[in-house]
């Protein structure tokens, strides 16, 4: 049987390598007699198996000694609200770009909190397709933070650069293209992403956030999402996800193993030039909305000239093993999301079927 490419945007594809080191240990975790499910997270198996994830995870960014790392759950969607309960701090609005359904989703929850929420920039005026050039923001010199959406999933924009915040703190939804290259965290306030896209399983959600941001939520703001607490009990307030936890660290040794995010990054530019070439160079017979400085390395959104043929693409592609390519529901036609764990032949594989497919159809 040939190889099975998924193209998922999420829950995704994980490096094969790591399933198949899951699969071996999983009755019994380097000779415990336990499956990492069945342990105490207070026990000292797991303890160490949380520590050693957090180091990998900041040997892997470079993430400076003065940011706390979190190992939360309830996916970025809570964060939409816990990032405002705890990053308000008395100030009365918060800035926001609006890039397309993620980043309007978070607007939408901190509103929430009595605050103004403030759109320095959207990009809904040509339909998502770009991320607006940041010397035309109308930034608030006094808002709580700067929010933005690193990578937006379901319409493939993705940022080419890090925006100046000038001393307002910068706070990253980098759900889908967190660890996909080289980020300097030094210019973030706060990060924030779930695991499920490019780093592990669904379950897990981590927070990356400044020590001084700490300790000043919002009245009645739940025990559970206050980031200090979170930190001063190294995550293990309750009982956190522990096997999604493990599973993420074995994936961070994979990637020094691949050579770190430099390397990483090498690759994902190489796979996403040989699809957005093959969309641009099929005479039309596929199209990618996006503008080409904006386009994502992550998820790339595609539509056939010919909507009557978008179920024909998906039933040969499912026959020739290529999973998971249909669009979002809201923007229909594809999308194949391409993340740090799709090998270079996955997306050879389905650029050799979109040729085919676009001779014998077109
Ligand atoms: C998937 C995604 C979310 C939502 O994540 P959940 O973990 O399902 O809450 C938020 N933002 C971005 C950019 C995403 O890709």
């Amino acid at each position: 049987m040939s190889p099975v490419f998924n193209f998922s945007a999420g829950p995704a594809v994980l490096p094969r390598e790591v399933l198949l080191e899951v699969q071996g240990e999983l009755l019994s975790w380097h000779g415990s007699g336990m499956s990492v499910m069945e342990m105490s997270h207070r026990g000292k198996e797991f303890m160490q198996i949380a520590a050693e994830a957090e180091e990998d995870l900041r040997a892997v960014m470079g993430i400076p000694a003065n940011y706390k790392v979190l190992f939360l759950q309830g996916g970025a969607t809570t964060q939409f609200a816990m990032v405002p309960m705890n990053l308000i701090r008395g100030h009365a609005s918060i800035d926001f770009v609006d890039t397309g359904h993620w980043s309007k989703l978070a607007m939408k929850e901190a509103r929430k909190f009595g605050v103004s929420t403030h759109v320095v920039a959207s990009a809904e005026d040509r339909g998502y397709c770009y991320v607006p050039a940041q010397d035309g923001w109308q930034r608030d010199p006094q808002a709580a933070y700067l929010h933005y959406t690193s990578n937006e999933t379901l319409g493939g924009v993705e940022f080419p650069f890090i925006p100046d915040s000038d001393g307002v703190p910068l706070v990253c939804d980098m759900s889908s293209n967190f660890l996909s290259r080289p980020t300097d965290v030094s210019r973030f306030g706060l990060i924030y992403g779930g695991a499920q896209k490019n780093i592990g399983p669904a379950g897990l959600t981590i927070v990356i956030v400044r020590e001084d941001l700490l300790g000043q939520t919002v009245s009645g703001t739940p025990t559970m999402f206050d980031y200090k607490i979170q930190a001063e009990g190294d995550s293990m307030y309750n009982t956190p996800p522990t096997f999604a936890i493990y599973v993420a660290g074995l994936v961070f040794k994979w990637m020094q193993r691949q050579g770190g995010l430099k390397a990483i990054e090498q690759r994902n530019i190489e796979k996403a030039a040989l699809l957005y070439e093959t969309i641009d160079t099929s005479n039309g017979f596929y199209h990618c909305p996006v503008e080409k400085a904006y386009r994502s390395r992550m998820n790339v959104p595609f539509k056939l000239a010919e909507e009557r043929l978008d179920e024909d693409f998906i039933k040969e592609a499912r026959a020739r093993n290529l999973l998971q390519l249909k669009g979002h529901r809201s923007t229909g036609g594809m999308r194949a999301s391409i993340y740090n764990a799709m090998p270079l032949e996955g997306v050879k594989a389905l650029t050799a079927f979109m040729q085919d497919f676009a001779r014998h159809h077109g």
